[in-house]
C-alpha cells in the first residue's frame, strides 16, 4: 500500500533558529510509524537543515530546481547541487511558481526530468484557480497539467513522482477545499494514472494541499485517494505541524 507522505513547504519563510527548533522538536516527537514527514525548506537552510534533521525521521526537500545541470544561470540551483546536500524530493510546478515565475507545462516538464535525473523525487503540483474551478474546468485544467508532464515520461520514470493537488484557490486563504471536493479530484487523478498503467495508478501517492491544519487534517486525509498533504502556513509551527503528521 501507499505510504502517506506529510511534506511542509516552508515557502520563502523561516530562519536558521526556525530549523534548528524543528530539528530539536522532530528528533524527540513520536512521529507515527508508517508516515513519511518531508521538510520542503529555501534552500539557504537546507545544509542546516539536513544536520539538524539527521537523528529524526525526517526526509529534506527543495522548493524549486533549474532545468540544466550546471552552467551561466546566475541565482538558479541544480539538481545534482540538491542531491549533493542530501535533499530527497523537490517540489515541481507549484502554482506560486507557475503564476509568479511564469512557469509553463513545458518549464515544468523540463525541471521533472532534471529533477529524475538527478535522482531526486518530484512532488509535481496542480491546480485549478477559482476562475476555472466556477466555469467547470476543474478536472480539465487539473489533468491536464499531468498529462503535459507524463505524457512525456517514459513508464520508469512515471513511477518515481509524487503528486500534489493544490487547488489554487485553497492556497494561504484559509478556505480549505472540502474533503469531497478534493477526494473527487484525486479520485479523477487516480483514474487519469490508471489509463498508463493500474499498477502506477495503486502506486503513486496523491497529496492534498491548500490551508490543510490540525484542525481539518484527519478528515482531508481519511479520503481513500488522499495519501498525504503539502502543508505551507502549518508548517511553519512545530505543534501545528506535529499534529498534522499525528493525524495521517
Ligand atoms: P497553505 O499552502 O497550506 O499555506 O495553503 C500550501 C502550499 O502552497 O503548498
Amino acid at each position: 500500500m501507499r505510504t502517506p507522505l506529510i511534506a511542509g513547504n516552508w515557502k520563502m519563510n523561516g530562519s536558521l533558529a526556525l530549523v534548528e527548533r524543528f530539528g530539536q522538536a522532530l528528533a524527540t516527537a513520536s512521529l507515527p510509524a508508517g508516515v513519511e514527514v518531508a521538510l520542503v525548506v529555501p534552500f539557504p537552510y537546507l545544509a542546516a537543515a539536513g544536520q539538524a534533521l539527521a537523528d529524526a525521521p525526517v526526509a529534506l526537500g527543495a522548493q524549486t530546481l533549474h532545468q540544466a545541470v550546471e552552467g551561466a544561470y546566475t541565482g538558479e540551483v541544480s539538481g545534482p547541487m540538491l542531491a549533493e546536500l542530501g535533499v530527497r524530493y523537490v517540489l515541481v510546478g507549484h502554482s506560486e511558481r507557475r503564476t509568479l515565475f511564469h512557469e509553463d507545462d513545458a518549464g515544468v516538464l523540463a525541471r521533472v526530468q532534471a529533477a529524475l535525473g538527478a535522482g531526486l523525487t518530484p512532488i509535481l503540483c496542480v491546480g485549478e484557480t477559482l476562475a476555472e474551478r466556477e466555469a467547470g474546468r476543474t478536472m480539465e485544467v487539473v489533468l491536464g497539467q499531468v498529462k503535459a508532464v507524463y505524457d512525456a515520461l517514459t513508464a520508469e520514470q512515471r513511477a518515481r513522482l509524487v503528486i500534489a493537488y493544490e487547488p489554487v484557490w485553497a492556497i494561504g486563504t484559509g478556505k480549505t477545499a472540502t474533503p469531497e471536493q478534493a477526494q473527487g479530484v484525486h479520485g479523477a487523478l487516480r483514474g487519469c494514472l490508471a489509463a498508463y498503467d493500474r499498477a502506477l495508478a495503486e502506486a503513486t501517492r496523491l497529496l492534498y494541499g491548500g490551508s490543510m491544519n490540525a484542525g481539518n487534517a484527519a478528515e482531508l486525509l481519511s479520503q481513500p485517494d488522499i495519501d498525504g498533504g503539502l502543508v505551507g502556513g502549518a508548517s511553519l509551527k512545530v505543534d501545528d505541524f506535529l499534529a498534522i503528521c499525528q493525524s495521517a
